[in-house]
């Protein structure tokens, strides 16, 4: 039966009301949702071969007749194993399936089949739990199969025989790419590559498939980028004119001196913000590099003109530190915190009602948030300015909610990063910003003092920790995990917090910080550590990101190779951020020449850039843009890897923009940015 792109998923063979409820948990509808639903790998079961012929230890396909088939339950144990064997002209072969015992009520001594399955040896040579179906069908054997993710009581071979059953609704795939681009960089029409993605014949077909759905995401990402760009050049923004002298009074009342790189930066923002179209401006900046008084010396300008600053931080624990910060650098202007648990003016906790009717009357109009901020539909009535703090957290279309929603007036826009981008990938990270770089550290800060310790020299290691301590200095230990677990003896917070507790720094107090712990209990943590009334701090990544506390001169690291560079260097970067000299011990449990080698580039450079670069080079590129740290957009196919297709992207965004700018002839490409946009809108 030929099936529709806009039919529900329940005409599909098998897709009775639990798949359909199961498929709709899984935000799968119609027809079209499943065939855009993608496998997330596959099991090459091509190699078709006689049983005489098959190995252990290979992934096969076997032809055969079932001769018998039986179940027992296994000796000791709670399992039914189902034996069968089947032959073919050439000789017979065991099969075994586990906790199946249903099979032997479906299959019969006669029946001829196609299985598919690992030869495993522990119980004698056997096909080891095959999937199988009748010869010739080839849907979940006899070729490379799709394996799929799963949800609810939806097997692989419901899901898998559905899917293929609606690849017949391909041939209405309208293909948004125009057929000259798809001509001139020989990619393959929408329909195949879907058909392909799913069903492939062989790994080529496969590769050329997934090369045109990455170019579709990165082709659109473009599009969106330049159309975003166009519209950012008819929006308004509130103006807001330069006024030296409440610059020269914000930096006078400094506790330091600015570097020449933030003055340089500082002074491309206020340019920017006094312009009519609105800035979308990336500030990027190692750790430590200063990058929070550069934003708060322009906020402190919009704030000056009686406008209302929003600034946005990935976690509470960051809201909280960086508000602090704010409320400190911009007083006289009192600065509100908004997050999930806690709001604040001044010193005061307040109740939500009362922080929103302060914004709204603009009593306050300061306010530092997270995700909250978004999610409350936060009246703030001439917002001028947002800063986003390690932009990538806020996706596009949360973004634009924030800026425009029912706005006349669009707010700038301050994204800050310390993730180092690469210029091969700027394109994509960044496509429609203006990058401002702060290229120093501010003067004084001394290199940390990076070694990776081994067994023998822990001790040692300790005892240097100690003598820090006894100086008055703070000390983070991060850990991979937060319980114990059995997880290859990968250290925990709450093992290593123990350990120190009982051994090496029992005089000290030790306090702990991880995702698990409430919101109030994580920012009691770091408020102890910050006050100074707990030495040591034993934490997970957690610490990663931003915190400051300029006493903290020690860094240990355990399960240290288990990080990327760029992530060491982050954690590396909560220390050193003083005029002491600070210290990062890496701890690795793995003695490997290319763990070590990695580790050594650590010891060798405290360059987030030559870091990211050695990361390039020793990892591959989709490695850099590890976990929280990624400034790349969720897509589907296309990584940070794809630097070339990245780039035909590009070339092909300007091509046609150029000729074409409202694109009046290419209307399929048109309704692609516009169903895009409102789907982002509707979200
Ligand atoms: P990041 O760029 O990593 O966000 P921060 O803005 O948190 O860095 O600044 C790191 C630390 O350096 C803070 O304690 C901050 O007060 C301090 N700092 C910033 N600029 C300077 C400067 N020019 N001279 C000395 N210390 C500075
Ligand atoms: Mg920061």
């Amino acid at each position: 039966m030929a099936h529709h792109l806009n039919s529900s998923v329940s005409e599909l063979p098998g897709i009775g009301g639990k798949a359909v409820k199961d498929l709709k948990n899984m935000g799968i509808f119609s027809v079209y949702d499943l065939l855009f639903y993608v496998p997330f790998r596959y099991d090459d079961f091509s190699n078709i071969k006689p049983i005489a012929e098959v190995k252990v230890g290979e992934t096969v396909t076997v032809i055969g007749s079932i001769v018998s088939i039986d179940s027992r339950q296994a000796k000791g144990r709670r399992m039914t194993i189902v034996d069968a064997v089947i032959e073919d002209e050439t000789g017979s072969l065991p099969i075994i399936w586990f906790n199946q015992k249903y099979l032997t009520e479906t299959l019969r001594p006669g029946m001829k089949l196609s299985f598919s399955g690992r030869i495993d040896f522990r119980f004698g040579k056997a096909l080891m739990n095959p999937v199988f179906e009748p010869e010739g069908k080839r849907v979940h054997t006899g070729r490379i199969v799709p394996v799929y993710g799963l949800s609810g009581s939806l097997t692989m071979k419901r899901l898998r025989t559905a899917i293929n059953s609606a690849l017949s609704a391909t041939n209405e795939l309208v293909d948004w790419v125009p057929e000259s681009i798809r001509r001139k960089a020989d990619y393959t029409d929408l329909s195949q590559a879907i058909r392909n993605v799913h069903f492939p014949e062989n790994q080529k077909d496969l590769t050329k498939a997934i090369e045109r759905l990455k170019f579709d995401e990165l082709f659109l990402h473009q599009l969106l980028f330049a159309r975003s760009r166009q519209d950012r050049q008819k929006r308004r923004s509130h103006v807001i004119p330069i006024d030296e002298k409440v610059l020269k009074t914000f930096v006078a009342q400094l506790p330091f001196e600015l570097t020449s790189a933030q003055r340089k930066t500082a002074w491309e923002i206020v340019q920017d913000l006094a312009k009519q179209n609105p800035m979308n401006r990336l500030l990027q900046g190692d750790v430590g590099s200063g990058k929070t008084v550069v934003a708060a010396m322009a906020a402190n300008s919009v704030l000056s003109n009686g406008l209302a600053v929003v600034y946005l931080a990935p976690t509470e624990i960051l809201a909280a530190q960086q508000r602090a910060v704010f409320n400190m650098f911009l007083s006289p202007h009192s600065v509100a915190l908004f997050t999930r648990s806690q709001k604040r003016i001044g010193d005061e906790d307040v109740n939500k009602d009362e922080l929103l009717q302060k914004l709204k009357n603009s009593d306050i109009r300061c306010v530092v948030g997270t995700h909250a901020l978004l999610e409350e539909m936060v009246e703030i009535p001439n917002l001028a300015f947002v800063i986003v703090d390690e932009q990538h957290r806020f996706g596009v279309a949360q973004r634009h909610a924030l800026l425009e929603n029912g706005r006349e007036i669009s707010a700038h826009l301050l994204s800050m990063t310390a993730t180092p981008i690469p210029r091969s990938l700027a394109l994509t990270v960044c496509g429609d910003l203006d990058i401002s770089v702060i290229s120093q550290l501010p003067k004084g800060r001394k290199p940390i003092g990076t070694a990776i310790v081994s067994a023998n020299h822990r001790a040692g290691m300790w005892q240097h920790v100690k003598d820090q301590i006894a100086k008055g200095q703070q000390v983070y230990v991060v850990c991979p995990l937060i319980d114990p677990s059995d997880k290859q003896g990968a250290k925990s917070v709450t093992d290593v917090s123990e350990q120190l507790k009982k051994g090496p720094l029992k005089e000290f107090k030790v306090g702990v910080l991880h995702g698990r712990l409430k919101s109030d209990e994580k920012q009691e943590a770091i408020q102890k550590f910050k006050d100074g009334k707990t030495d040591v701090l034993v934490s997970t990544t957690v610490v990663e990101v931003g915190v400051d506390v300029p006493n903290a001169t020690v860094m240990v690291i355990f399960g240290a190779e288990r990080f990327g560079l760029a992530q060491l260097h982050q954690l590396r970067g909560r220390v050193g951020r003083s005029d002491l000299v600070s210290y990062c011990y890496l701890l690795s449990d793995d003695a490997s020449e290319t763990a070590l080698e990695r580790l050594r580039t650590l010891e060798k450079t405290q360059n987030g850039f030559e870091l990211a670069e050695k990361d390039l080079e020793l990892r591959g590129a989709g490695n850099i843009f590890g976990n929280a740290q990624s400034g790349f957009p969720d897509f589907q196919f296309a990584t940070p890897a794809d630097v070339e297709i990245m780039k035909t992207a590009f070339d092909w965004t300007t091509k046609v923009l150029n000729e074409d700018p409202e694109l009046e002839k290419y209307p399929l490409i048109r309704e692609k940015i516009r169903s895009t946009f409102e789907a982002a809108h509707l979200e």
